[in-house]
């Protein structure tokens, strides 16, 4: 062992060099650092993870090691869990305190967060975790909260400086690793966002210099959007950028003053990327139970056939089918769609949030716990206190994708079918399906129910359970936990 101190920056949901308070911390120290990334088994076979988000992880740790490794540093990429991790290092270097950030993570990942302050008490390893982008911990309510969350943002980023290391690289022997882990992760697919701090400044700054003008009219467009959205998500999940470097970065550009209903809806919807992860710091059971537990009252037929129906993108919905099939390959699509398809496999096929909650977590590039279990429970209708929305999924098709090109791009067997029916291919005679060589449940599903049916039915179920007591008792508590003064009457 060497017996030199050394303190470690642990990197989670972080992974950047710059505006990075754990780093900083680490730098300002007497003492040298190693930097650590867990890849943890307990973690990384979890039901919510996938094999793009440990490339994205691992395309972005590369990123960062070309630029430490001209300081003698690297991060110590490991595939082990965290606790036992640590106690690997301590077998080589004396640690004296752990540097990261603050996670508002999952029920796992809190565990393995108590896990570790355990290991370090007993260890005497002092561990600094640093806040993270203006979420606070231990809150019960939401008194003052907006107010401290932009006294956050608008403080002064931090500017990283990087020393060369003198440590030497410990030899350590990961003999559990599978041989074929890393490998895997080498290859990253082009279908993705590109992983990684620069990419994440290259598409804010596209954003800021020019696709973003359209912002606000685009935003519910499966197309366009594309384009004119931020697309930062990714990054900003994985934390290759923060929440205030982007909202500095949006606020102070020249092209805010021309822009600015466009610019201050992303800064809004910045702020709300921050009032959701709050939700899920205080009450990570989001993740897995009903947030108003009357909820759990509601019965959902279960239908495994509906379920593998709208996991394949095969309803018979073309706007549907095409969300599905879009996210599944590119790992993206805009608020609306995301909210289209949770409505219709919560309100239309009547399934449990649960059938579908970690599937999408899993297609998601930008999956961010604190973001998608209230969201998707938002649009399921199982927090009581949010208005319900059924999204009809032709007429989003109409409104949105009026020449059907989002769907051509994403259902080759309606590839020939013309706008005018493309939204609706059920609706064509045999004589049509034959000439535009689309054939009903040959080529392409009739539909697996029917929308208006389904739909009348689900509005007074979902409704109408919100007279159930037990609904209207959780409202309170969650009002008084979750949403801020000013918002109380208005919900
Ligand atoms: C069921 C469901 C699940 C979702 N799961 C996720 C998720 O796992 N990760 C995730 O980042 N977003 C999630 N969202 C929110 C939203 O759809 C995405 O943030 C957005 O589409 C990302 O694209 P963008 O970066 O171009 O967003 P922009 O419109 O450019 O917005 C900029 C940033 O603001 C934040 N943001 C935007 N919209 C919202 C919103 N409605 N709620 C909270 N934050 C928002 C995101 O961080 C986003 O990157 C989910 C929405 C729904 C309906």
């Amino acid at each position: 062992m060497d017996d030199k101190p050394v303190n470690i920056v642990w990197l989670k949901k972080d992974l950047r060099l710059q505006d990075h308070e754990a780093f900083m911390a680490a730098e300002q120290c007497s003492i040298d650092y190693l930097i650590v990334y867990f890849f943890e088994p307990d973690l990384v076979e979890a039901p919510d993870i996938a094999q793009r988000h440990l490339r994205f992880i691992y395309h972005s740790l590369k990123e960062m090691n070309a630029f430490l490794n001209t300081k003698n540093r690297h991060v110590e990429i490991m595939n082990i869990n965290a606790v036992e991790g640590f106690s690997l290092l301590s077998e080589h270097y004396d640690i004296k305190t752990i540097f990261s950030h603050q996670e508002s993570g999952t029920q796992r990942s809190w565990n393995r967060d108590k896990q570790v302050k355990k290991w370090c008490d007993f260890n005497n390893v002092l561990w600094e975790e640093k806040q993270r982008d203006g979420i606070v911990r231990g809150i019960t309510n939401r008194d003052n909260w907006d107010k401290q969350w932009y006294g956050t943002i608008n403080q002064p980023t931090f500017n990283n400086q990087y020393t060369t290391s003198s440590l030497k690289r410990a030899n350590l022997n990961l003999d559990s690793t599978p041989a074929d882990f890393f490998k895997n992760l080498e290859n990253y697919p082009k279908r993705f966002q590109p992983a990684g701090e620069k990419s994440a400044w290259k598409y804010l700054q596209s954003f800021t210099n020019q696709r973003g003008f359209n912002y606000s009219k685009h935003i519910s467009k499966p197309t366009e959007s594309r384009i004119s959205c931020g697309r930062i998500s990714p990054y900003l999940a994985w934390g290759n950028i923060s929440i205030k470097q982007a909202f500095h970065h949006i606020k102070l550009h020249p092209n805010y003053d021309s822009n600015k209903r466009a610019f201050n809806g992303i800064l809004t919807r910045l702020k709300w990327h921050c009032h959701f992860i709050q939700k899920f710091e205080v009450e990570c059971r989001y993740e897995t139970e009903c947030i108003n537990k009357g909820y759990e009252l509601l019965e959902r037929p279960h239908n495994p056939d509906f379920i593998a129906a709208w996991k394949t993108g095969k309803t018979g919905y073309p706007m549907v089918d095409a969300c599905m099939r879009a996210v599944i390959e590119t790992g993206w699509i805009n608020f609306r769609m995301r909210a289209m398809l949770v409505s219709f496999l919560c309100h239309h096929l009547d399934q449990d949030w649960r059938e579908g909650v970690y599937f999408l977590a899993r297609q998601f590039l930008d999956y961010e716990p604190g973001i998608h279990y209230p969201q998707f429970q938002m649009q399921a209708g199982t927090t009581g206190i949010n208005t319900v929305r059924i999204y009809n999924p032709t007429k989003q098709s109409y409104d949105h994708d009026p020449k059907g090109v989002f769907i051509k791009t994403w259902i080759p067997e309606l590839q020939n079918v013309p706008d005018t029916l493309i939204h609706e291919p059920h609706k064509m005679t045999l004589m049509e399906q034959s000439l535009h060589e689309a054939v009903l449940n040959q080529d392409y599903p009739s539909p697996i129910v029917n929308l208006q049916e389904n739909g009348k039915k689900a509005r007074s179920k979902i409704w109408g359970h919100r007279k159930n007591e037990v609904v209207k008792q959780e409202n309170k508590r969650i009002l008084a936990m979750h949403v801020r003064k000013n918002k109380k009457k208005k919900e």
